[in-house]
């Protein structure tokens, strides 16, 4: 392996990694190609939660939270199954307690400012515009020569690949070698509804759910719990709301549908209140909640693993895009800043090495949450889960890697 620089690099996958990658490199002024198998671009229908770890990384990308519509997490409550509120944090300072914001987003507006960071926006400082390619399922990967073939047979090289192509990952199969394992099926599955702000605001009953924009989590006695938060300038109302289900009742597909009746058969504990809201959608999504034991082995030849092709983790810290976008953050200063004596094989090591004990530990966090919050830290007062959080938000990746780079060059 050779120790040129890395000029050009291919990115498997425009998702959230992808995308965040491309951006991190065209401010590092490394040319970048984004091979993405659909045809139109395009996000499932669900908010997300950007936690600060990765907010501070966006802002320092220029992300314009205004332009993609975000919302900031003013507070977090909790209810229990008779509706009596139990606990109360006042998020409104986490910009002076940590540095960055909580942003709550929709997918598609987060997909949409950073594709047009990464391949539209304009700055002299950064390097040329990244190119997307749409329409190219990559079905053959040469991690030795940095080729990559799609379905239509056309060949792409660089310097380096990067498998940022989600969980179902064909370059991992490459990188680890390995025979892919199925992914696990937690016990959970999770129906997912937006809701019209507007239209819940008419209803009096449905109105206090959606006066303040806040995390609003009814916590069951068995853990099952629906999580509130509002996103897209605080117009619309997002639901997460996992509970125990058989594996044939619900499909392996973020875009799968279930029914509103089960929907509020499975919450029926809770308040009418409640009952009412959820009976709003006629139409929830309702998809299988499913992850992957951590891998070893990220990175061979000239390609590398990030994100969910990485780490595919459950959705109950809300960190999968936050880890995405650390990872994404980072590998530029481990290919730029590393000392020029070091060869590409060693600085994806070394970005393996890096990431691999924060990716596990947060994986491992959102294992041990799958009941509720309450789980394994017993019932606590959310303050102090909340304290936990923050010190798990309040980190500065890139300060971290940018001290282990230097120390690279000792
Ligand atoms: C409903 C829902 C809610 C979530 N909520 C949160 C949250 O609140 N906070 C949080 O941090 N995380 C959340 N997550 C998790 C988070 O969305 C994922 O961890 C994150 O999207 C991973 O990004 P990625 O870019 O690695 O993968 P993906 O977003 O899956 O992107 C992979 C891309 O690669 C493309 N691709 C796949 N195979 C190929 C191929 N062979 N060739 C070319 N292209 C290919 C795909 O089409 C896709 O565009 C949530 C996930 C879901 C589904």
């Amino acid at each position: 392996m050779t120790n040129e620089p890395v000029k050009k690099v291919l990115i498997v996958g425009c998702g959230i990694a992808g995308l965040t990658l491309a951006i991190a490199l065209r401010q590092r002024k490394v040319e970048v190609e984004i091979l993405e198998k659909t045809s139109k671009l395009g996000e499932v229908g669900a908010a997300i939660s950007l936690a600060p770890n990765s907010t501070r990384i966006l802002q320092s990308l220029n992300f314009d939270s205004k332009r993609a519509r975000c919302t900031d997490a003013g507070s977090y409550s909790e209810y229990n199954e008779e509706g009596v509120a139990v606990d109360f944090v006042d998020l409104h300072k986490v910009v002076e307690d940590v540095g960055a914001p909580w942003w709550l987003v929709h997918r598609a507006d987060l997909h949409e400012e950073l594709t047009r960071l990464a391949t539209e926006a304009e700055d002299p400082a950064w390097g040329p515009k990244a190119a997307l390619v749409l329409d190219c399922q990559v079905v053959e990967v040469d991690t030795e020569r940095g080729i990559v073939v799609d379905q239509h047979g056309k060949r792409y090289q660089g310097d380096l690949i990067v498998g940022a192509d989600g969980v179902r990952s064909v370059v991992r199969q490459e990188v680890t070698g390995r025979l892919e394992e199925p992914s696990i099926y937690s016990g959970h599955s999770a129906y997912r509804s937006l809701y019209s702000v507007e239209e819940l605001l008419q209803d009096p009953v449905t109105r206090p759910f959606v006066e303040n924009p806040t995390f609003q989590n009814w916590v069951g006695k068995d853990g099952r719990r629906c999580l509130l938060y509002p996103c897209r300038d605080n117009t619309l109302l997002n639901l997460f709301a996992p509970t125990l289900m058989n594996a044939d009742d619900a499909v392996e597909s973020w875009r799968a549908k279930g029914k509103t009746e089960d929907l509020i058969e499975a919450f029926k504990m809770f308040p009418e209140r409640l009952q009412k809201l959820l009976a709003k959608d006629p139409s929830p999504a309702l998809w299988q909640i499913r992850d992957r034991n951590p891998v070893r082995g990220w990175q061979k030849g000239k390609a590398v693993l990030i994100g969910d092709a990485a780490h595919a983790m459950l959705p109950h810290q809300g960190q999968g895009a936050s880890q995405s976008i650390e990872d994404a953050s980072t590998l530029p200063i481990f290919l730029l800043d590393a000392p020029e004596t070091m060869n590409l094989t060693e600085k994806l090591k070394a970005f393996e090495e890096f990431r691999y004990p924060r990716v596990t530990a947060v994986q491992e966090r959102s294992r041990a949450q799958k009941e509720g919050p309450h789980e394994r830290l017993g019932r606590l007062p959310s303050i102090l889960i909340w304290e936990k959080i923050y010190e798990q938000t309040a980190y500065d990746v890139r300060e971290e890697a940018e001290a282990v780079a230097v120390n690279l060059r000792r």
